[in-house]
């Protein structure tokens, strides 16, 4: 009997365009999962003796695209920056995790919920075609996937009771109208929205109970600022952020520019044991914040902690502009395709994903300091905010680092101790 479709839930993000530019970085950052099928497919395409590697290799319980020691996928031909399956067989041909980069889907009792990566240069820039446009193809493709069980997707509001999903789009409408008052200074619109789940997180939501949630919410959002309830620790965040706190974010972009390439995974035990030992080695001095950032994938060396703290936010105003525009679109797009909490989100609870969240703004401007610092600028530019998004994005919902218990609790530290709104406002991307 044949099935009607399930429709696209396309996230709406005002302005956004995408398509692809044949740049090659997702073939450098992405990780190929591949199903049995699409690996007999490779199999069948025969490639024996032209890659010089194995095509794919096993990395725990999966089997993923191998890479060359520089993180090129096996399958990419460097001489004209394409995929060599494609080329060769069609587009058809290739992995599905490749063919539908950068969107991803999963599957919702509504459909299928849409995101968009913002780690593609396409994407961020906002270049090519609507995303409607895009529609058609993504319903080809989901079509043609395995039958995956659908996901409740509503967040828990805290325990085990789950919001309703109106609760769930009055928050994220209510969420949206916040990102794009543009009327509103950006630094001013994120500083209060970590105030809101700041406070949304001392409310003993436990207590208040799913049916309240909608009143207190009301109650928070249409507050005016000054009359907010102040967490516990505001006047110290008002007073400057604390050396704590500061050191709290530097563990959390230390969770978001650490990762391993799948060889270094692979390695066997005296390799692994050397890697971890590099991990926590790192994970300290980024915990001091002493001498110099230690690089990582995402970070390049040479940069002393001081010199990142000292970068100012963008202050050209056609660059602070565009940059306002990426952060609004970034942002929005979290949380129209609701990948900010709930099965979104490593599962978290409502508050606990809001807040990482407004962290990852901070975090995002570190890292964007850590950008012009390394190459010798006093204040960030368009570009900075461009290529550390790119770390933020291939991290967030994606690294187990950040979906952590231990992340978790820092959040909740950062919320209660006041610090959080403080933080966002002082590694701010735009004055
Ligand atoms: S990163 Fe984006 S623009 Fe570049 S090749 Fe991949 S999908 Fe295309």
């Amino acid at each position: 009997m044949p099935t009607t479709p399930l429709p696209i839930l396309m996230p709406q993000i005002p302005g956004q365009r995408w398509s692809c530019h044949s740049c090659g970085r997702c073939c450098y950052d992405l990780v190929g999962h591949l199903s049995a099928e699409e690996r007999a497919r490779i199999d069948r395409q025969d490639w024996r003796g032209e890659l010089g590697i194995e095509p794919y290799v096993r990395l725990g319980r999966s089997t993923v695209l191998n890479k060359h020691d520089d993180g090129a996928c096996v399958f990419l031909d460097r001489a004209t920056n394409l995929c060599r399956i494609h080329a060769r067989f069609g587009e058809q041909a290739k992995p599905l995790a490749c063919r539908i980069y950068p969107f991803t889907v999963r599957p919702v009792p509504q459909g299928w919920r849409v995101a968009l990566r913002f780690d593609c240069p396409s994407a961020a820039g906002s270049q090519g075609e609507g995303l409607a446009k895009h529609r058609p193809f993504l319903g080809e493709l989901v079509g043609a996937l395995p039958h995956l069980a659908w996901r409740e997707d509503v967040p828990r509001l805290t325990g085990t009771h789950r919001l309703s999903e109106i609760q769930t789009q009055r928050l994220t409408e209510r969420l949206l109208r916040m990102l794009n008052a543009r009327d509103e200074p950006l630094t001013w619109v994120l500083r209060r929205a970590a105030e809101v789940a700041a406070t949304l997180a001392e409310a003993r939501l436990d207590r208040v109970g799913v049916g309240r949630f909608d009143e207190l919410t009301d109650l928070l959002f249409s507050a005016n600022p000054d009359r907010l309830p102040a967490p516990p620790g505001a006047d110290r965040a008002k007073a400057g952020v604390t050396r704590g706190a500061r050191a709290m974010l530097r563990q959390l972009v230390y969770a978001f520019s650490a990762h391993a390439t799948i060889h270094e995974l692979r390695a066997g035990f005296f390799r692994r044991f050397g890697l971890r030992f590099r991990h926590l080695r790192d994970a300290g001095r980024f915990r001091r914040g002493r001498g110099e950032v230690p690089a990582t994938h995402g970070l390049p060396p040479g940069v002393a902690f001081d010199r990142v703290d000292a970068v100012k936010a963008a202050d050209d105003p056609g660059e602070a502009e565009r940059i306002e525009d990426l952060v609004r679109r970034y942002l929005t797009e979290r949380v129209a395709s609701r990948s900010v909490f709930g099965a979104g989100y490593y599962d978290w609870p409502v508050v606990d994903g809001l807040l990482a969240l407004w962290a990852s703004a901070a975090a995002w401007g570190f890292l964007a300091r850590h950008r012009a610092a390394a190459q010798g600028r006093a204040a960030i530019t368009y570009d900075d905010a461009f290529e550390s998004l790119r770390i933020v994005d291939r991290s967030a919902t994606r690294s187990p680092a950040l979906g952590t218990r231990t992340e978790r609790m820092r959040l909740r530290y950062l919320a209660r101790s006041g610090a959080l709104p403080g933080l966002v406002e002082a590694y701010a991307l735009v004055t």
